[in-house]
C-alpha cells in the first residue's frame, strides 16, 4: 500500500500496451491498491496502472470525486474492453500524466465497458456523460494512448493550462 509518482508524458510505459491482469494474483492485487492509494492523494478521478509504472489492463475510476457527479461511485476492472459507444462529441480532456495541458478529442456520451472485477467476476459498467468519458480516457491509456494522440491538430486542439 503506497502513494506512486504519477508517471508524465512522454515516459515510454505511457507508450506501451498492457498485458492482461490476472485476478488473484498478488502482484495485481499490490497494484490496485497503490492505484486506489495514489488516486485517493491526486487531483484526479481515475488512474491507469501505467500511469504508476506498470504496463497491466487495470483501470480504477471513481467520478465522485468530482462535484456534481455520481457515476457507479469506485469502480476497478481489469482487462476491461469499450463494447458498444453512442452520441459522439468533442469534449476538452485533461490527464493527471499530462499536466500542463488539455486537448480537445472525439469521444462518446454513453459507453459500454466490460472487464472483470478484482475477483475475477465478469462486470459490465453502462456509463454516460463524464463518466462515460473517464471510461473511455483509462482504456486508452491501457492501449499505450494519450489524448494528445487523439487530438485532430496539435497547434489548434492542445491548450496549455493556465497558470495560477
Ligand atoms: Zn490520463
Amino acid at each position: 500500500m503506497a502513494i506512486r509518482p504519477i508517471l508524465l508524458y512522454p515516459d515510454a510505459i505511457l507508450k506501451t500496451p498492457s498485458a492482461p491482469a490476472v485476478p488473484g494474483d498478488p502482484a495485481v492485487t499490490s497494484v490496485i491498491q497503490d492505484m486506489l492509494d495514489t488516486l485517493k492523494a491526486s487531483p484526479g478521478v481515475a488512474l491507469a496502472a501505467p500511469q504508476i509504472g506498470h504496463a497491466v489492463q487495470i483501470i480504477v475510476v471513481d467520478v465522485s470525486r468530482k462535484k456534481g457527479e455520481t457515476g457507479h461511485g469506485l469502480v476497478v476492472l481489469l482487462n476491461p474492453r469499450i463494447t458498444h459507444q453512442e452520441k459522439e462529441r468533442i469534449v476538452r480532456e485533461g490527464c493527471l500524466s499530462v499536466p500542463d495541458f488539455t486537448g480537445n478529442v472525439l469521444r462518446y456520451g454513453k459507453t459500454v465497458v466490460e472487464g472483470l472485477s478484482p475477483n475475477g467476476v465478469q462486470t459490465t459498467i453502462e456509463a454516460s456523460g463524464f463518466e462515460a468519458l473517464a471510461f473511455q480516457h483509462e482504456v486508452d491509456h491501457l492501449d499505450g494512448r494519450l489524448f494528445l494522440d487523439r487530438v485532430r491538430s496539435m497547434e489548434m486542439d492542445v491548450f496549455r493550462r493556465k497558470n495560477f
